[in-house]
């Protein structure tokens, strides 16, 4: 519907609002200016646009500046209602429907009015909500991977943002502070409050009419969560960002204010400065990043993936990887070969067993990185990885670099050595021989419910579970 279309039932409210204020009928304010009733009433419907020289006739017969009655405002709540409704039913989500167009009067009581915009309004909250099926969020996800690998992981307009931003903030070396991150929150207008009652399905709310950005509650105040948190917030407005229109659009301004954080946190020239460093020296390390930054493994390790192509002429790979082997989140553009499934989505794939992303869940000492350099058909990679737990339960991350480029990092002088066939299935998906005839049909184990929502069952005998360890389980209690 035009703006033209939708201004013309303000207007034809305000003469019908005005000319019931003065007590007059349709025919005698028609009589005034010179026009039937039954045409006045065509105004006052908005169905026929008036001359000028009417509306002024019009004006000057109620005794109201002609400014006054051309404002867009609805005269009164009950005209704005029907207003709106007006406008609904014209909207082509409604003509859809093939359901009559119901014609407010007088005596229309007001619950009904107001019953009837309520469904409408539900109706196109409806329509615009981002809905997706887990195949569109599959490959939605996939798309925005796929575009960040053609660009090196790297986005040189928002880095500029947040390094503007920080400078701003009074901030000058180091880690940002808890109280830095306020100061930017102030310049953008917003209050930063913490409290304990945010919905379960959000991470900050922010409140565009009193300027307030709600966060979780400070348990550390100056953890990397929060500051993160409220960055990405203010990512939000920084960025313009509007409703999303598509899970696709979701997706991308969650990866945008994501970056953004994680440009603030560790802006582009001090992260610089300080990687440089470490490479000079061949002392590259993602503790130390973390470390000297006060950010989490996993966010230094993906701000390392941000700039390494772009400034410090390498390429690598991340992976995040749960206790049981699934990817979570990964990036390459080194060649790293990430499991696939058909659709080329990577989430939920369960990474080779061979890899450092795996073997490191079984070491020993978790305190450090995790080294090995893996033998893989794309080539021998050199890999760090640490491993940790959440209440979800365990997790690794990984930061590699093909053989050549290992010679920068710290813990290039492993002796961790492995082969990896996968995608090959012999290399770790099949059982071995010996041990899967002994005890083919003779197994039965009971599945558990996968925890990745967007991730498929595991294909074998058994939907859900790893054949592979339940027959290694078998064998060696077997003989006990
Ligand atoms: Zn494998």
């Amino acid at each position: 519907m035009s703006s033209q279309a939708s201004d013309l039932i303000t207007l034809g409210h305000r003469i019908r609002h005005f000319r019931g204020q003065r007590g007059l009928t349709l025919d005698q304010l028609g009589d005034r200016v010179g026009l039937a009733g039954s045409q006045l009433s065509l105004i006052e419907n908005g169905r026929r646009e008036p001359k000028l020289s009417t509306l002024q006739d019009v004006a000057a017969a109620l005794g109201v500046d002609l400014t006054e009655l051309l404002s867009r405002e609805a005269p009164n709540t009950r005209a704005a209602l029907e207003i709106e409704l007006a406008r609904a039913q014209k909207n082509p989500l409604y003509g859809a429907l093939g359901l009559p167009q119901v014609k407010v009067t007088k005596g229309t009581p007001l619950a009904a009015v107001e019953s009837l915009v309520g469904l409408h309004r539900e109706l196109a909250r409806r329509a615009s909500e981002a809905i997706a099926t887990p195949e569109e969020a599959r490959r939605a996800n996939t798309e925005l991977r796929e575009l960040m690998r053609d660009r090196d992981n790297y986005m040189p307009d928002i880095e500029q943002l947040a390094e503007d931003q920080v400078r701003a903030s009074g901030h000058v070396s180091g880690a940002l502070t808890h109280r830095e991150v306020s100061v930017m929150a102030e310049r953008l207008g917003f209050n930063l409050i913490y409290v304990n009652d945010l919905p379960n399905s959000t991470r900050s709310v922010t409140d565009l009419v009193n300027h307030r950005i709600y966060l979780p509650p400070a348990s550390i105040p100056g953890g990397h969560g929060l500051r993160s948190m409220a960055l990405q917030a203010m990512g939000h407005r920084l960025l313009g960002h509007e409703r999303p229109s598509s899970y696709a659009e979701f997706l991308w301004q969650r990866l945008q204010i994501n970056y953004f954080a994680a440009a603030a946190l560790m802006p582009r020239e001090a992260s610089l400065a300080f990687l440089s460093t470490a490479k000079r020296e061949r002392e590259l390390a993602v503790e130390d990043f973390r470390d000297a930054f006060g950010v989490t493994h996993e966010a230094a390790a993906l701000r390392l993936t941000n700039l390494a192509t772009s400034h410090l002429d390498m390429t690598l790979h991340f992976l995040r990887v749960t206790g049981d082997g699934a990817l979570q989140k990964g990036y390459e553009n080194d060649g790293l070969p990430l499991p696939v499934d058909v659709t080329g989505s990577i989430e939920g794939q369960y990474v080779c067993k061979q890899w450092s992303a795996r073997s490191a869940f079984t070491h020993t000492n978790r305190t450090t990185e995790f080294y090995q350099y893996t033998d893989t058909p794309a080539g021998t990679f050199w890999c760090a990885t640490q491993t940790g737990a959440t209440d979800a339960g365990e997790f690794s991350i990984t930061v590699g670099v093909p053989f050549a480029q290992a010679k920068w990092f710290r813990g290039r002088e492993t002796t961790q050595r492995a082969v990896s066939r996968c995608p090959d299935e012999s290399c770790c998906r099949r059982p071995v021989s010996a041990v899967s005839s002994r005890w083919v049909g003779k197994a039965w184990p009971s599945a558990r419910l996968h925890a990745h929502v967007l991730s498929p069952l595991p294909s074998g005998t058994f939907p859900g579970v790893d054949d592979t360890e339940v027959y290694e389980f078998l064998e060696a209690h077997a003989a006990e």
